[in-house]
C-alpha cells in the first residue's frame, strides 16, 4: 500500500514539475480539439491531442519547448510525416504528426537522406542532435499525411526514457472544458472466466431502481463519452471509479499509457455489442487494468436475493462528473456451457491435424473463450477460410498459423492471408517452410482467408498535374502495393505514397521543370506482381 502512494506522489510530482514548466502550444492559432488523450478508437487508444486546422493545411506548428530532433519519419500510413523533438531538461519527448512539411534545413537534409539511399519511406533516429529548436519556433507545416481522415495536428508528449505517453492536458492550464460527460448506457455481464453479455439499459431509466440479473458474478461496462466547449466532437473520459455500497471496486485514470498496451483496447472495451464508447470496468484472468485499479477486479459477487448499492462516476479531465447510482440482485445462477472453454494463461494449440495448426501464446487470449471455428466454403482464388472466434475479440499477443499447403498446390508465392475487420481489409504475408505456409503474428480473429493475389497493381489514367506536383492514381484489389518506383529520363525520383487516397505524389524538382521528360513508374503489391507505365510528359 506504501509504495502504491508512494508512486502516485512520484507521478503527481512528476506532471507538478512538468506543469510548472508551462509549455508554449503547438499551434499558434486558437484552440479547438478534434480528439483528447486515451480516447477509443478502433484498435488503439488515442495517444496524444487532435488539434483542429480549420480544415486547413500548411498551419505554422511550433515546438512546444527548447530541446533538439530525434526522429523525423516519412510513411505512407500512420503518422505519415512526423517529428519528434526530444527535451532533456524537462524529461520528455513531444510527436507532431500528420505534417506536410518540415523546417527548411531539416526538409534539405531527409530530402538528401531519401535520394542518398533512393528512400521513398524513411524512418531516421539521431543519437546526436544536429537539428535544434527554441520554444515557441516554428517547425513545421501541418498537414493531412498518413492515416489522417482530415487535417490536422496529432501532437504526443512521452516519457524520454520509456516512451510511455502522458496525457498532454497535464502540459495546458489553459485548455479549459466546462460541460460533464454523459452517461449513456450501463451493460451488464456474466464474468465467470469468459464474460458473456447479460443486458444493457440506459443510465436515466436504472437511476434509483433495481436491476435483476441471472448471475452472482456481474461485470459492468459504461458507455460514456465527454463533450468540450468550442467542440463538435465527441471525446473520451478521463476517469472512472465504481463502488459497490461505497467501497470502490474499480477505477482508472487516464494520465499515462504504454505502447505495448495497444493491443488490449479491445479488452478495455467492447466493440461486439452495438454501443459506442464502451468502457469495461473489471478485467479478467488475462486482461489486466490499465491505470491505477485498487487491488479488485471490478467483479460484483452477490448471492441469491442480495441487494448491493452500485455508484458509478465518470469525470473529465476538469474534473466535471457525471454519476449513476441504482441496486443490483441476483436471481438464480447463470450456467453457460463452459465445458470447452481454454484456460487463457495457457498456450493453446488448435489443430485438425490436417490442414492447419494454430499457436495461441498464454495470456494472448482476455478471456477463457471455447475455441470453435468452421470452416467456409472456398470461392475463386482462394484456399482456405476460417472462422476463429470474432474481430471483437481482443489479441493481446500475436497468433500464429500454420496452413499444411497440398502437395499439387501451384503458385505457392502468390499466397496471401486476408482478415477484415470494421470493413477494413487487413493482409498478411506469410513465409514457406517445406510445404508449410506460416503466419507468425496475426492480429485479428473473424473469419482469415488464404487466397491467391494473380491480379497486377493498376496504375489508372493519367498523372495529374497539381501545382507543384504531379499525382499518379495507383490501385491494388488485393494483397495491397508494397513498392513503388519513379524514373525522370532514368534517374530516381522521390515518391510519397498518400495509401488512404491511392496516389503516389512527385514533387517536381527544379532539375524537372519545364521539360518534357520520360517517365517511369514501377509499382509491386505485397506478393509480387508488378506493373509500370511508361509516358513522355512535360513537367
Ligand atoms: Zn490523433
Amino acid at each position: 500500500m506504501k509504495s502504491k502512494n508512494l508512486l502516485l506522489i512520484c507521478l503527481n510530482l512528476a506532471f507538478a514539475l512538468i506543469r510548472a514548466q508551462n509549455l508554449t502550444l503547438p499551434i499558434d492559432f486558437p484552440i479547438s480539439l478534434a480528439g483528447n488523450y486515451a480516447e477509443l478508437r478502433k484498435n488503439h487508444f488515442h495517444m496524444g491531442l487532435d488539434f483542429r486546422t480549420d480544415n486547413k493545411e500548411n498551419l505554422r506548428i511550433i515546438a512546444v519547448e527548447d530541446g533538439y530532433i530525434s526522429r523525423m519519419v516519412i510513411a505512407p500510413n500512420g503518422y505519415g510525416k512526423a517529428i519528434y523533438i526530444h527535451h532533456p531538461q524537462q524529461g520528455f519527448t513531444s510527436v507532431y504528426a500528420h505534417l506536410n512539411a518540415f523546417r527548411p534545413d531539416m526538409e534539405w537534409w531527409i530530402n538528401q537522406a531519401q535520394y542518398a539511399r533512393q528512400l521513398n519511406a524513411i524512418d531516421t533516429s539521431f543519437a546526436q542532435a544536429k537539428f535544434f529548436v527554441k520554444k515557441g519556433e516554428h517547425i513545421a507545416f501541418s498537414g493531412n499525411t498518413g492515416s489522417s481522415e482530415g487535417p490536422h495536428l496529432h501532437f504526443e508528449i512521452r516519457n524520454l526514457q520509456t516512451e510511455k505517453t502522458i496525457n498532454p492536458l497535464h502540459f495546458y492550464p489553459q485548455i479549459k472544458d466546462t460541460i460533464a460527460p454523459s452517461l449513456n448506457k450501463i451493460i451488464f455481464y456474466h464474468v465467470d472466466g469468459e464474460s458473456i453479455f447479460i443486458d444493457k439499459f440506459s443510465a436515466k431509466e436504472i437511476s434509483q431502481q433495481t436491476v435483476e440479473l441471472n448471475s452472482s458474478s456481474i461485470g459492468l461496462a459504461i458507455s460514456t463519452f465527454d463533450k468540450m466547449n468550442q467542440s463538435p466532437n465527441v471525446f473520451g473520459i478521463y476517469a472512472l471509479r465504481v463502488y459497490v455500497e461505497n467501497e470502490r471496486i474499480y477505477q482508472f485514470k487516464l494520465d499515462s499509457l504504454d505502447f505495448n498496451w495497444q493491443s488490449h483496447i479491445r479488452a478495455a472495451s467492447d466493440y461486439g455489442i452495438g454501443e459506442n464508447n464502451v468502457y469495461k470496468a473489471f478485467y479478467e484472468s488475462c486482461s489486466f487494468n490499465l491505470t491505477d485499479s485498487v487491488s479488485a477486479n471490478g467483479i460484483i459477487h452477490i448471492l441469491p436475493k442480495e441487494k448491493k448499492q452500485v455508484r458509478i462516476e465518470v469525470y473529465d479531465f476538469h474534473g466535471n462528473t457525471s454519476s449513476v447510482e441504482f441496486f443490483l440482485t441476483s436471481t438464480n445462477e447463470f450456467k453457460p456451457n463452459q465445458s470447452k472453454a481454454i484456460d487463457c494463461r495457457q498456450e493453446q494449440i488448435l489443430t485438425d491435424q490436417k490442414s492447419f495448426q494454430f499457436l495461441i501464446p498464454a495470456n494472448g487470449l482476455a478471456e477463457n473463450y471455447a475455441l470453435n471455428y468452421t470452416l467456409e466454403k472456398l470461392a475463386s482464388y482462394e484456399l482456405f477460410k476460417i472462422n476463429l472466434l470474432n474481430p471483437s475479440v481482443a489479441v493481446l499477443m500475436p497468433f500464429k498459423l500454420s496452413y499444411f499447403v497440398p502437395p499439387s498446390t501451384k503458385d505457392i508465392h502468390k499466397l496471401y492471408l486476408e482478415s477484415k475487420i470494421d470493413n477494413k481489409v487487413k493482409c498478411y504475408k506469410g513465409f514457406l517452410q517445406q510445404n508449410i505456409l506460416i503466419f507468425p503474428k496475426l492480429k485479428n480473429y473473424g473469419t482469415l482467408t488464404i487466397r491467391y493475389d494473380h491480379a497486377n497493381p493498376e496504375v489508372i489514367g493519367l498523372p495529374l498535374r497539381r501545382q507543384l506536383y504531379l499525382v499518379f492514381t495507383v490501385k491494388d484489389k488485393e494483397s495491397g502495393i508494397e513498392d513503388y518506383q519513379l524514373y525522370i529520363n532514368g534517374k530516381w525520383r522521390k515518391l510519397y505514397f498518400d495509401e488512404k487516397n491511392n496516389e503516389l505524389i512527385y514533387k517536381i524538382i527544379s532539375e524537372d521543370k519545364g521539360k518534357k521528360v520520360k517517365a517511369l513508374l514501377e509499382v509491386t503489391d505485397r506478393v509480387g506482381n508488378k506493373n509500370s507505365k511508361t509516358l513522355e510528359i512535360l513537367l
